[in-house]
């Protein structure tokens, strides 16, 4: 017999599932191709992408096409089943010179046609989306477009001068859906006038607007930016580590719960882009603390729902890695859910935790 739920009344349900975050989408390789700033109405106010993505930000795009080709000359065909996708990223993609886009299109229709990629996809902001445009990418062999949306909070999109509004940021969004293109949406928790509670409401809005795959970035300060005058003059404050590990672990959870798969945590890792770094949540682990935070903050969701105590946990071989946290800090929460080491199970043919 099943037991009742303390709470409702009703009976409990025996197991509980929930999502651990499994990459669905994910090319096996991606061959990357940065336009740092090309394209860009302007230089937003905490954008470093030359430093970010270690390229020359004064190179053109026939030089950084070259190095692509050079790149991939030798590059074979995708075998059967193989994933390999081009992504264009940085800039504006949808805003580059028409002469500039058409050559990037050239360059992935060829892979393309060769069979040396399966998917492509490119990065822009939401008010640049000209319809015309859009069919172009289609035409041409991209399958999903990343709206650098940031916000969709007027005020802090007002803050970051990104000038667009929230409303505009979700028409951009269903312009890419209308468009036959998927969606990627990137957010940027931290930025200025982005509070715990904006960032989340951001990432609620962006759930509803049916991604494909979500990107979050927490706001760091770079060097050479207007935000970082803005840090030195007090102001603007970065979020703690502490503070984005709370607050992107429910973000993740949120997403998991939607089935959205996240593919970004944090800035990649660039030597360049590190040192120029004055401020901001850095940290060599964050991505796999916030993926401990989501996991702890979905058991803890599971076990209410379950309505009794917990008897085993299962989940998936790679959560073993980052379930505790930094040195184990987690160890607690976990035993006073009631999750004990004796209680969890690891098991490498499942995707999902259960819960019983
Ligand atoms: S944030 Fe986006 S739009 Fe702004 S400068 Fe950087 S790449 Fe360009």
């Amino acid at each position: 017999m099943s037991p009742l739920s303390p709470h409702s009344g009703r009976e409990a349900p025996c197991e509980v599932h929930f999502n651990t975050g499994a990459r669905q989408h994910r090319a096996d390789r991606i061959i990357p191709v940065f336009l740092p700033f090309l394209g860009c109405p302007c230089h937003c106010v905490y954008c470093a992408q030359d430093k970010q993505t270690g390229e020359d930000a004064s190179e053109n795009v026939r030089d950084i096409l070259e190095k692509a080709c050079a790149a991939t000359s030798e590059m074979p065909p995708c075998r059967a089943g193989e994933n390999r996708e081009l992504a264009f990223y940085g800039g504006t993609f949808t805003a580059l010179p028409s002469v500039d886009r058409t050559s990037c299109l050239d360059f992935l229709s060829r892979l393309r046609r060769e069979g040396r990629i399966t998917r492509a996809r490119c990065s822009t902001r939401p008010d640049a989306l000209a319809p015309k445009v859009l069919k172009e990418l289609l035409q041409n062999g991209v399958d999903l477009v990343e709206l650098g949306i940031q916000s969709f909070d007027d005020d802090a999109l007002a803050l970051s001068r990104r000038g667009y509004s929230g409303r505009d940021a979700e028409e951009g969004c269903r312009k890419v859906h209308e468009a036959g293109l998927s969606l990627g949406v990137q957010l940027l928790p931290g930025m200025p006038g982005s509070t715990p509670e904006v960032f989340l409401a951001d990432v609620r809005k962006a759930l509803s607007l049916s991604p494909s795959c979500l990107r979050f970035y927490p706001c760091l300060v770079p060097e050479g930016t207007v935000l970082a005058r803005w840090y030195r003059e007090g102001r603007y404050v970065p979020w703690t580590i502490e503070e984005t590990v709370k607050t992107l672990g429910e973000a993740l959870r949120l997403a998991w719960q939607a089935d959205v798969s996240v593919i970004r945590l944090s800035v990649a890792p660039e030597p360049a882009f590190d040192a120029a770094l004055l401020a901001g949540p850095r940290h060599p682990a964050l991505g796999a603390l916030i993926q401990a935070e989501a996991l702890l903050l979905s058991a803890e969701d599971a076990v209410r729902r379950l309505g009794h105590a917990p008897v085993r946990l299962t989940l998936p071989r790679f959560c073993q890695g980052f379930m505790y946290g930094d040195k184990g800090t987690l160890k607690e929460r976990w035993q006073a859910l009631g999750l004990g080491p004796e209680r969890i199970v690891f098991d490498r043919n499942t995707r999902s935790a259960m819960l019983s």
